[in-house]
C-alpha cells in the first residue's frame, strides 16, 4: 500500500516537475503561464508531445534537442526527478488513510510548498533570480497548512507567533546583508526566500537552517575556488543553499539542537 502510494505520487511528481520547468522558464521570460506551446530554447522549434514526456524524452533523445542537436542541459530532468522523489517521499511518510477534506487541503499545501522550493532552487541556479510571486504562493501554502492544522496537530497561537518572529528575523538578517554590501553579497530575493525558509523551519529550527545554508555555501564556494571553476569575486546564487539548509533542518534539526544543547 505504502509502496503503491509512493509510486503513484512519484509519477505524479515527475509530471508536476515538468510543469515546474515550464514555470521556471515562463516566469523568467514574463510569458503567459498556461497559453502557448513549448519550444526549444536554442532553435525555437515548437516541441511535440514526443519531446515533452518527462524524463523519458530526455533519455530517448540522449539529452539533446531533436531538431538542432543542442544539449538540453541537466536542469530540466533534475527538476522532474527531484519533484518525483519529493512527492513520493511526502506520500511515503504520510498517513493517507482516513483522509478528511481538511487534511487533503493540508497535503496539497505541503506539495505546493515543495514545488515552490524546487522552482526557487533551480530558477536561482539557471537564471540567478528568486521569483517574488512564487515566494508569496509559498507563504500562502504555509498559512493554509497552519489552518488545516490536523496533520501536525492543531497549532497553538504561541507557536505561530514564534514562527512569524523567526521568519521576520531571517528576512531582516538577509535584508541587512543585502543593504550593507549594496546587493553584492545577497540579492533582495534572498531576503524574501529567507522569510519563507524561516516560516517553514519555525523556531528554533530556523537557526539550524541558516547555519547549514552558510556552511554548505562556504564549502561549495571553497570547492569552486580551489578547483578554479570560479574566481573569488564572482557571485554564486545563495538561494539553493538556503533551501539546502532548510531541508537539512527539517530532517536533522531536532537531533542537531539536542546534540548542541548537550554541551551547555
Ligand atoms: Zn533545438
Amino acid at each position: 500500500m505504502v509502496l503503491g502510494m509512493l509510486g503513484v505520487f512519484g509519477i505524479f511528481g515527475i509530471f508536476a516537475g515538468s510543469f515546474l520547468n515550464l514555470l521556471i522558464d515562463r516566469f523568467y521570460r514574463g510569458e503567459q503561464i498556461l497559453i502557448g506551446r513549448s519550444h526549444c530554447d536554442n532553435c525555437k522549434h515548437t516541441l511535440s508531445w514526443k519531446d515533452l514526456i518527462p524524463l523519458l524524452s530526455f533519455v530517448l533523445l540522449g539529452g539533446k534537442c531533436r531538431y538542432c542537436d543542442k544539449p538540453i542541459g541537466w536542469i530540466n530532468p533534475s527538476v522532474e526527478l527531484v519533484t518525483g522523489v519529493s512527492f513520493g517521499l511526502i506520500a511515503g511518510f504520510s498517513d493517507l488513510s482516513n483522509l478528511s477534506s481538511l487534511s487533503v487541503l493540508g497535503y496539497l499545501s505541503i506539495l505546493s510548498l515543495a514545488g515552490v522550493f524546487i522552482i526557487t532552487f533551480f530558477a536561482d541556479i539557471k537564471y540567478g533570480v528568486v521569483y517574488q510571486e512564487v515566494i508569496v504562493v509559498g507563504i500562502l501554502a504555509v498559512l493554509v497548512y497552519w489552518i488545516t492544522g490536523e496533520i501536525g496537530g492543531t497549532r497553538e497561537i504561541r507557536g505561530i507567533i514564534c514562527d512569524l518572529i523567526a521568519a521576520s528575523c531571517a528576512f531582516l538578517f538577509f535584508w541587512i546583508l543585502h543593504k550593507a554590501f549594496k546587493g553584492r553579497a545577497m540579492g533582495r530575493g534572498d531576503a524574501d526566500l529567507a522569510f519563507l525558509v524561516g516560516l517553514t523551519a519555525g523556531w528554533p529550527n530556523v537557526i539550524v537552517a541558516l547555519f547549514f545554508s552558510f556552511l554548505t555555501g562556504a564549502v561549495f564556494g571553497l570547492i569552486l575556488v580551489v578547483t578554479g571553476a570560479q574566481k573569488l569575486k564572482s557571485t554564486v546564487p545563495f538561494g539553493p543553499f538556503l533551501i539546502a539548509g532548510l531541508v537539512i533542518s527539517l530532517i536533522f534539526g531536532e537531533s542537531f539542537i539536542n546534540w548542541y544543547l548537550s554541551f551547555l
